[in-house]
């Protein structure tokens, strides 16, 4: 009986391993024409400075258009990674914000710095600053209008490494901001140490505000650190206003979230520009 068991539950595993590595191959496969074919767009997602409600700054989520549907960057960012297509990912991304950025300047909307998500593999290249430095040349973007938002993770690594990366990243003059912050394992003596300018409150925590009494203490203790530090302090994720109201009432300095807006295309964006 248990022999039997154990060979249907053996059949089952490799049935599924195979489904998933076949669907592994055909999503990695689709991903490397990606580019080519045209699949990937930007949208945008505003950040708000709190106390007065206008937009301070822009993120670009890269968002993937196949024939079957979208594809969200949860699901294939990981796996770009892994194979290393997110360095030209990475770099489609980068100069498409500097260039659409560029153009809204162009057009005459008051600048703000646009935010790039930049992947660990993407820096540990060790090419980042020659590249950052060559797309704001071929962009014509100034440095100041850009803002790189790293995790955690990227400091822990290899410190030494990552903060003369950081520093040279900075001393183009675009800015640098910690995502997903509170979740990975920063040391705080790193923090106090790396050349960051905003710290990200993870939306995990943002979430629970309202009904957890640990996340809201989390919150607090981030805000008060970061202004400590001399940090610009940003919350993602805010959904509600009971959300927001908190935030703002613990000083934390700006937002991002469903709120006020999702991410959305190029035009919409423009259209909430032009509103304020
Ligand atoms: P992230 O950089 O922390 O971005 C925030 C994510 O939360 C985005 O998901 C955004 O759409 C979502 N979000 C914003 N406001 C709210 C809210 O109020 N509620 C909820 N539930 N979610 C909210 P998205 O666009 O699916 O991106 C997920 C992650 O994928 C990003 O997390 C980032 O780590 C990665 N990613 C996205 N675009 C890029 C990219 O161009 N390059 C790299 N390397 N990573 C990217
Ligand atoms: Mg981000
Ligand atoms: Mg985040
Ligand atoms: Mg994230």
């Amino acid at each position: 009986k248990a022999k039997e068991l154990g060979r249907n539950n053996f059949q089952y595993f490799a049935a599924e391993m195979n489904t998933s590595v076949t669907d592994r191959l055909e999503l990695l496969n689709r991903l490397r024409q990606a580019i080519p074919n045209d699949e990937f767009a930007l949208h945008y997602q505003p950040k708000l400075n709190l106390r007065t409600g206008r937009i301070i700054g822009v993120e670009a989520l890269i968002r993937w258009h196949t024939p079957g549907g979208m594809v969200s960057p949860g699901s294939f960012i990981p796996l770009a990674e892994e194979t290393g297509l997110i360095i030209p990912i990475g770099e489609w991304v980068l100069r498409t914000a500097c260039r659409q950025n560029r153009e809204w300047q162009k057009a005459g909307y008051a600048p703000i710095p646009i935010s790039v998500n930049l992947s660990p593999r993407q820096l540990a290249r060790g090419d980042i600053v020659e590249l950052v430095a060559r797309v704001l040349q071929e962009t014509g973007l100034d440095a100041r209008y850009l803002e790189l938002e790293i995790t955690e993770s990227v400091m822990a690594t290899d410190v030494d490494k990552s903060f003369a990366m950081l520093t040279q990243l900075r001393a183009l003059g675009v800015k640098i901001s910690l995502d997903d912050f509170g979740t990975g394992y920063s040391s705080l003596s790193y923090l106090k140490r790396f050349p960051v300018d905003t710290l990200k409150i993870d939306q995990s925590f943002v979430r629970d505000i309202a009904t957890s009494q640990d996340s809201a203490a989390i919150v607090k203790a981030i805000i008060s650190l970061g202004h400590n530090l001399n940090l610009n302090v940003l919350a993602e994720g805010i959904e509600t206003a009971a959300q927001s109201q908190f935030l703002q009432q613990n000083g934390c300095d700006e937002g991002q979230g469903y709120l006020m807006s999702r991410p959305i295309p190029t035009r919409e964006f423009l259209n909430l520009l032009s509103a304020q």
